[in-house]
């Protein structure tokens, strides 16, 4: 099999054998654009290289003779002779892979080439810079030698007063042998196998498989290797050297955007050393250019049919495209471009929907941190990224303190249910401990706010008020700043920039309705949130926990004295009034959604996450009882659990108290019932049980809430449709799913205890050690985030087989945090499930996701970053 072509045998179809680079540099040779000749060694080749024991085998030296040989017919120019022929040596993975080896320009020359330059161009002071660039590069590319210990060289030989070029270039070979022990190669072709050797080599540096393994790229694609004729952007004022975008990367406008400069080589740009110019002025300076430019970034990109990132090279006023991809943007010129691209008629609406990234579309929601700002400001520190969203606060160590100055950002150790209030009135969240799915995330995105979890940097002193974090003491009181994108922390206030909900993004969202197949609803406890989620697009709600409707207000006391109390009226008057509370909830959240689903899930927690902590609520909920407070204690003792997440909670709490559930049943039921009778027709109460084990267990519940329900119904004299449905968050739940379907109109994978459950890792304690798990390659995605496809999807594809086998109509949806997660939207598209519900702030996220994974599943439409 051939592993080396030239240019003109490829096209872009072929980026997984080419890369993206060379790929690209092959479809714009056969568009006819000028690109610089050149040749691709394949990835092919690269797999060939640790087959063969990282060794380049004499076959592919070979073949890449042959064809550096055309490559100098082409030209007419000679490698290693008269006329020479340099070129630049450069990495390609089939995806862009920042953290592998990148570029070396002016490969070709020693002290024979440079003087053969000199004959051609006329012009030592270019060929000898051009020279020790090469030798820079090569030493640092190659070899790994610090460039700066070449510009420190520099600097020093120019100060001397016998300067010369040839000077120079001899302490930078002496350096290097100094460093490596070897001599600088002389002999071009020995250079240019060190630089390819050198490319395949770093396809496997850590920084790299560091990279693949955070973004899922496949360990097996190798890199392809372009080694292609330079064109000298630092031979004279009428030369230079570019990178520009087809469209505003930032704000989507339909201009060009970019930067060059004159009289420079590839990296100057980005080196930062000089500042390069705003490429409008291209036009003053080379209008032809600009003009030839402009023709040309429009061919590529109705070419390639989206925005193009360009990188081009001026040499003596004749213009050359380097490197064309698909430009990185940001979430709001994402969509503008898309919208824009389909009413230019480049882009039909499906394609359109699968150019933008839905994980990035919360952004335009909440909006971000100034880039600039960013990157002026103190970085604290990094926990995990909880809640997307930015906030600045002041640091409040507690709860309770949270609502006495504005503005705060509640940092805790972790959060529990009895922070809610403080949660609520806090602009962000930072907890110690904890993942992504802990307590503080998932109520964090519930409310929309911004959540950083899991920062074990922070040391937190209750006493003194004050945390410890990247050598700073943080005072109560001290403003930070916190990103829920990135898990950043940062001293200070840190500049915002604006949320962006406009026109493009709501006819682009409309699209998506309109393809996907799946229902998006929501998670909401509130009617705040349930009319956020709707004016988003859900469908209904898809989970209403209503443990948090506890712990607003002073409910929390009525919930503390029905588990606290031995006395059997105490009981039945706290329950009366849960009762009347929860009956207002439900009436006022079902107002809210007026048509369709609610989905109400009955109680879940274990009751001691209810009960007082705090010495003073202790003594308050003494006297309320009337009993001591070692009684209290005693009783709250009592009722704790040694392993929660498994212990009573969810449904064994409605066998053991069957009065809870029935409580909540009669609630739910009177509140539809007057809520339909006020005009909310369509309302469609569905009452879902957690945590449910097998059938036998959920007959028994079902019998006791069914007849309440039908007491309810009797006493109003009315008949209104409901639907009774369960949970699915236990392996043995999903393993007799036949069963359970018997007895149950839908079906609803609780994914975060699912993959509690069925992996054995607490959901708040994982954190502490899968770091090690994604570092050596253990687990590729943190599975509280993705689903874990291989293992919990196999019970949730396997439990919907089972379920539906016993009842074809059955309903089935996922409401654990993978609800509002691209990648496993993709997967619940794939086995087929109706729905998925998620917080208010991801139902746009789910939204575009469903419309995206419907394509790719029903039409094959998919679309790759190059
Ligand atoms: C779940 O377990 O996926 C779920 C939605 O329930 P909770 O997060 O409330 O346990
Ligand atoms: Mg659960």
């Amino acid at each position: 099999m051939k592993k080396v072509y030239s240019f003109n045998e490829g096209n872009k179809s072929m980026i997984n054998l080419l890369g993206g680079k060379g790929g690209n540099l092959a479809e714009m040779t056969k568009i006819g654009l000028p690109i610089p000749e050149g040749i691709i060694i394949s990835t092919q080749a690269c797999k060939d290289y640790y087959k063969d024991g990282e060794k380049i085998s004499k076959v592919l030296e070979d073949e890449i003779l042959v064809k550096l040989d055309e490559l100098q017919k082409q030209t007419g120019k000679n490698f290693g002779g008269k006329n020479p022929l340099l070129v630049s040596v450069r990495s390609g993975a089939p995806i862009s892979m920042p953290g592998m080896m990148d570029t070396i320009l002016n490969l070709g020359l020693n002290d024979k080439t440079a003087q053969y330059m000199i004959e051609v161009f006329k012009d030592s002071d270019f060929v000898y810079q051009s020279y020790y660039r090469f030798i820079q590069m090569f030493s640092e590319i190659v070899m790994g030698i610090d460039k700066e210990i070449f510009f420190d060289l520099k600097k020093e030989m120019l100060e001397k007063d016998n300067y010369t070029h040839q000077q120079l270039i001899k302490a930078g070979k002496e350096k290097y042998r100094e460093i490596t022990g070897h001599d600088f190669p002389e002999e071009p072709k020995e250079q240019l196998f060190m630089a390819i050797n050198a490319i395949f080599k770093s396809w496997n540096n850590e920084r790299a498989k560091i990279y693949r393994n955070i973004h899922k790229i496949d360990d097996n694609l190798g890199t392809a290797v372009v080694v292609q004729q330079m064109v000298f952007g630092n031979l004279n004022e009428k030369s230079g050297t570019g990178v520009a975008f087809t469209r505003d990367p930032s704000s989507g406008e339909n201009h060009i955007f970019g930067e060059y400069l004159l009289k420079a080589q590839g990296e100057d740009i980005v080196a930062g050393i000089r500042t390069p110019e705003p490429i409008e002025k291209l036009k003053e300076q080379l209008p032809d250019v600009y003009i030839e430019f402009s023709k040309l970034a429009k061919k590529l990109e109705q070419h390639n049919k989206d925005m193009q990132d360009i990188e081009f090279t001026i040499e003596n006023g004749k213009l050359y495209l380097l490197q064309t991809r698909n430009g990185k943007r940001s979430p709001y010129a994402a969509v503008k471009i898309a919208v824009d691209m389909v009413e230019e008629g480049l882009l039909t609406k499906e394609e359109a929907i699968m150019k933008v990234d839905a994980s990035t579309l919360p952004q335009l929601l909440h909006g971000n941190f100034k880039q600039e700002a960013i990157e002026k400001a103190v970085l604290l520190g990094k926990g995990l990224p909880g809640s997307a969203g930015v906030a600045i606060g002041r640091v409040m160590f507690s709860a309770e303190r949270a609502d006495i100055r504005a503005m705060t950002i509640l940092v805790r150790e972790e959060t529990s249910p009895e922070d809610i209030k403080g949660i609520s009135l806090a602009q962000g969240i930072v907890t110690v401990k904890g993942g992504v799915t802990s307590h503080g995330a998932v109520v964090a995105r519930g409310m929309g706010k911004c959540c950083v979890t899991g920062c074990a940097a922070i040391k937190i002193n209750d006493i003194k008020r004050e945390m410890y974090i990247g050598g700073y003491t943080v005072k109560e009181g001290d403003f930070i700043s916190i990103s829920g994108y990135t898990g950043e922390i940062y001293l200070g206030k840190v500049e915002l920039s604006a949320p962006q909900f406009d026109k493009n993004l709501k006819k682009f969202v409309k699209w998506c309705q309109d393809i996907k197949r799946l229902k998006v609803r929501m998670n909401a406890d509130t009617p705040a949130d349930a009319k956020l989620g709707k004016s988003f697009g859900a469908e209904g709600i898809g989970l209403c926990r209503t443990e948090h409707m506890f712990f607003q207000k002073d409910k929390i006391w009525t919930i503390r004295q029905m588990i606290l109390s031995n006395e059997p009226k105490e009981v039945k008057a706290a329950l009366e009034k849960m009762h009347q509370m929860q009956k207002e909830d439900f009436k006022n959240i079902f107002t809210v959604v007026e048509e369709g689903t609610v989905i109400v899930r009955l109680l879940d927690p274990p009751l001691h996450e209810f009960l007082p902590k705090e010495a003073k609520d202790k003594q308050k909920m003494a006297e309320i009882l009337g009993v001591s407070l070692e009684e209290i204690e005693r009783r709250i003792v009592n009722l704790k659990d040694e392993n929660p997440m498994l212990g009573h909670r969810g449904c064994r709490l409605a066998v053991t108290r069957p009065e809870l559930y029935n409580m909540q049943a009669r609630a739910i039921i009177e509140a539809a019932i007057e809520c339909i009778k006020n005009g909310c027709t369509k309302l469609l109460p569905e009452i879902m049980l957690p945590l449910i084990i097998g059938a036998k267990e959920l007959q028994f519940i079902k019998r006791n809430i069914e007849g309440e329900i039908k007491r309810v119904l009797q006493e109003n004299n009315i008949n209104i449709e409901y639907k009774i449905g369960t949970m699915m968050e236990t392996p043995r739940a999903c393993l007799l799913a036949d069963e359970i379907a018997r007895d149950v109109d839908f079906f609803s994978f609780g994914t975060n205890d699912l993959t509690q459950t069925t992996m054995g890792l607490s959901r708040d304690d994982s954190v502490k050690f899968m770091t090690e798990y994604y570092e050596n390659g253990i687990l590729k995605v943190e599975p509280f985030a993705t689903i874990d496809e291989r293992g919990v999807g196999k019970l949730v594809k396997l439990a919907t087989e089972l379920g539906r086998r016993t009842k074809p109509e059955l309903e089935i949806g996922i409401c654990g945090e993978h609800g509002g997660d691209p990648q496993s939207i993709d997967f619940f598209e794939s086995v087929k499930l109706d729905y998925v519900s998620c917080s208010p702030f991801r139902v746009l996220v789910a939204i575009v996701a469903a419309a995206q994974a419907k394509l790719k599943a029903y039409k094959g439409i998919d679309y790759k970053w190059i």
